[in-house]
């Protein structure tokens, strides 16, 4: 990428099957707007739907195996507009502390009673729910893979246990979505939990190389959405080249699978890289290598330093993620070739030293 006028590595994209710049992907954006106009010119339920906002819903409910899904215009958005119609006052949240934000704002809005449990801690989650009083209704909340550790959720034992104490389980795969599994469905795929697992969220903004997101379920949920969530109807419907240039990416997920192969190649290209030069890494399991660092001031002197060695990937202080635990969130993608990441390594080396990292 091109920053300040000069060519550096990025590391920090989710981006993660470089299909924001697949050719047929443009393409599709090209012919939409060219077709429809830049604009959707009003909300999804006035005059907003165009053709490809229709396609993509159809795309995604089939990429999915659902009966229906509904477009939002941001994966905030969904968020904000889903919890509240999940679960309102006087009901009970369970969310994995490692929640993102929008997850939280949803959860504040729903005006349900809110707790966090210990990140990917089932035992901990077991105790909040068995000492939850009479049968409240409870929702319990989960990305599907982490965005800022890079780690998946344990799906299978959340929803075990939501399946024991009689709870809902919402999944964001924001990150997981055209990634994980063995068919780039996400997340859930890769538990094989599709059946188990009702309804959850993604966002068309991460490895999808759009914009926007989406809820799969019934279609009985999915029409109550349409008519309930406030963050769906009282917004822009997104422009129609943003859906198809989606639409056009699930078609390349499913078509190019040598797309993933090459992306988890060069994860473990640069994890095994990161960790033979003796970093300290999460216990990741994905394209997102977090580089644990701690302190806020450090993590930002061995961002500058990479930078002045050529790699660009800033580092993810509080509050995006909690105190004492700053690091250089790495990611990595389809495209990056084996040269650029062995000059990223060596970066990284360097910028180590000098910050007295390693
Ligand atoms: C990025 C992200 C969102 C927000 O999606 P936007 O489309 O950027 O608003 C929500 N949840 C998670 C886990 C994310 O990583």
């Amino acid at each position: 990428m091109n920053h300040a006028g000069r060519t550096v590595i990025l590391l920090s994209s989710n981006d993660y099957l470089g299909l924001s710049t697949h050719p047929q992907v443009i393409q599709a954006a090209i012919e939409a707007t060219e077709r429809y106009g830049t604009g959707s010119g009003a909300s999804r339920l006035v005059s907003g739907t165009l053709p490809p906002h229709a396609a993509l819903e159809n795309a995604l409910a089939k990429f999915k195996g659902a009966e229906a899904s509904l477009v939002f215009g941001a994966g905030y958005l969904a968020n904000i507009g889903v919890i509240p119609n999940l679960i309102g006052q006087g009901d009970l949240i369970f969310a994995d502390r490692l929640c993102h934000a929008s997850l939280i704002d949803g959860c504040r809005l729903s005006q349900a009673d809110f707790r966090v449990f210990r990140h990917a801690d089932c035992a901990h989650l077991e105790a909040l729910l068995r000492r939850r009083a009479g049968n409240r209704r409870t929702l319990i909340i989960t990305e599907g893979l982490f965005s800022m550790d890079g780690d998946v959720a344990p799906l299978a034992e959340l929803v075990g246990l939501a399946e024991r104490y009689d709870a809902m389980v919402y999944v964001d795969d924001a990150h997981g979505t055209g990634i994980m599994g063995a068919t780039g469905r996400g997340t859930i795929e890769r538990f094989g939990l599709e059946r188990r697992i009702p309804f959850h969220m993604g966002t068309l903004s991460k490895a999808l190389g759009s914009y926007g997101a989406y809820v799969v379920g019934p279609n009985e949920f999915v029409q109550y959405l349409l008519n309930k969530a406030r963050s769906f109807i009282f917004t822009t419907a997104i422009p129609p080249a943003i859906a198809a240039a989606a639409s056009a990416a699930i078609t390349i997920v499913e078509r190019e699978p040598d797309r993933r192969d090459r992306l988890w190649a060069n994860r473990q290209y640069l994890f095994d890289g990161l960790r033979n030069q003796g970093f300290r890494l999460t216990p990741t399991v994905s394209p997102i290598l977090p580089v644990l660092i701690g302190d806020a001031a450090q993590a930002s002197a061995f961002a500058d330093r990479l930078l002045a060695h050529g790699v660009y990937a800033p580092a993810i202080r509080p509050p995006t993620v909690p105190d004492g635990t700053s690091r250089i969130r790495f990611t990595v993608t389809a495209e990056h070739t084996t040269d650029q990441l062995d000059e990223a390594l060596q970066a990284v080396m360097l910028a180590g030293r000098e910050t007295g990292l390693l």
